[in-house]
């Protein structure tokens, strides 16, 4: 029987911030139970996996994990196997069938039932909790978040928007914004544990209390009321869906100084008709108009991205009105990926779909200009002075490197002669890569 003291919990995580936000949760809460977190699965009596769908990749990935936690279940049957987020959200008790050694899978609303489940595991061989609306805590819970500079507050689950590839609005169901006491306390109790920065989350952050009837719960006036909490730093949000980004969140953005000029906006595509067969609820024009629009209010702000390739029915012709939004934009960085079918959504079941081999073609192409943009990108910090929040230190040849990000997200690297973790510093940037900035501490 596992006692209190060698209850030790390791989770795997796959995909998004979202998830790596679920798995701090879970951690939490399981450490309200007693278990210790280990990095080394080998020494875990309780295996989690938070696993994504947005790409078979992905979900592949996750099954690869169980397959050797199952070799390490034959050898030692006392350990308990458990699968949870997307991947779980719609297989349900399928994952039994194909991972037979699996002792619990739960759904992406099922979270705050963790405990009682793993009780559970002691009278049943297996359980599966997976349901389609969220069941919330019975009481106050703990999040244990990683240490470090920067933590994730989420702020609003799931999505209304159903593009026609995406698996969200199904794993993670409709849009709930969470309420903005509860987000400032625990935003509160974040800058108690020392961190510096706050990244709040939502898969379309911005349309933040849309779904309430009060018109004053929306990102714009919970940015101003986190911006008041003394320790914190600085304030990011991610991910904007572009046609909820307003003029007084624009506006607020640039009148806050700890919050960030740094919007993550995917755009997906650069071609009217693929956009409207993605069910994407803004053209190619509206977008380049809000980045301008941003830009004329921040000149220095960063703009990042996400797009997909290869999307059924995608011609040569439209691909390349892609590549030339990229060079239209010059983004800071972009997320890209070939189109992956989803079960359950509709364009996985329309006949025109592209072949692996044009996809991937597409795919280094787009990544080839991708790349061009964020040298250029990255060039326009040579020779600036840029603030610093530094996040991470290493030790080389007897000197302390640090590193840390811009406020427009950029990763920068310099030597110092002090630990100045946590701290704003000016650095002057003297080396521009794709990669990153390097430069001297002022
Ligand atoms: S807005 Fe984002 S999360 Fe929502 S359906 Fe579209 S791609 Fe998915």
């Amino acid at each position: 029987m596992t006692t209190k003291m060698n209850k030790k919990l390791y989770i795997e995580t796959l995909g998004c911030q979202m998830n790596k936000s679920d798995s701090e949760l879970i951690a939490g809460l399981l450490q309200d139970e007693g278990y210790q977190l280990t990095e080394d699965p080998r020494q875990a009596n309780l295996l989690i996996i938070n696993t994504c769908s947005i790409r078979a990749t992905a979900e592949d990935k996750a099954y690869s994990y169980l397959g050797v936690w199952g070799k390490m279940k034959r050898a030692n049957p006392d350990i308990k196997i458990v699968m949870c987020g997307c991947v779980a959200q719609q297989a349900k008790d399928d994952v039994f069938k194909r991972a037979p050694y699996v002792d619990l899978v739960f759904g992406t609303h099922n979270i705050h039932q963790l405990p009682e489940l793993i009780k559970s595991l002691d009278n049943e061989d297996r359980l599966c909790a997976v349901t389609t609306t969220p069941v919330e805590p019975s009481s106050d819970y703990t999040v244990k978040r990683q240490d470090g500079i920067s933590a994730w507050l989420p702020i609003i689950e799931g999505c209304d928007y159903f593009c026609t590839y995406c698996i969200v609005p199904y794993t993670r169901g409709r849009q709930r914004s969470r309420k903005p006491e509860d987000i400032l306390r625990e935003a509160e109790d974040i800058a108690k544990h020392g961190f510096k920065e706050i990244i709040l989350l939502g898969q379309t952050v911005d349309s933040y209390g849309n779904d309430c009837d009060d018109p004053d719960i929306n990102l714009a006036n919970l940015l101003k009321e986190i911006h008041k909490i003394d320790d914190i730093l600085r304030i990011r949000f991610v991910t904007s869906y572009p046609a909820d980004i307003t003029d007084n969140l624009i506006e607020t953005v640039k009148n806050l100084s700890k919050v960030c000029e740094y919007f993550h906006i995917p755009v997906q595509a650069g071609n009217n008709a693929v956009l409207k067969r993605m069910k994407r609820r803004y053209t190619r024009e509206e977008y380049i108009e809000l980045v301008n629009k941003i830009r004329k209010s921040m000149p220095n702000v960063s703009i990042t991205s996400d797009f997909i390739t290869g999307f059924p029915g995608e011609t040569e012709e439209q691909f390349e009105d892609t590549l030339g939004i990229i060079d239209e934009i010059v983004f800071d960085h972009c997320n890209t990926a070939a189109y992956s079918p989803r079960k359950r959504t509709p364009a996985a079941t329309w006949d025109d779909q592209i072949s692996q081999e044009v996809k991937k073609q597409r795919l280094n192409r787009l990544n080839d200009k991708v790349k061009e943009s964020v040298i250029k990108s990255n060039q326009r910090f040579l020779n600036t002075t840029t603030e610093v929040l530094v996040e991470n230190k290493k030790e080389e040849n007897n000197k302390i490197i640090l590193s840390g990000r811009t406020r427009e997200n950029k990763i920068v690297h310099f030597e110092s002669e002090q630990d100045l973790m946590g701290r704003l510093v000016n650095v002057q940037i003297n080396e521009a890569s794709i990669w990153c900035l390097k430069g001297d501490l002022t």
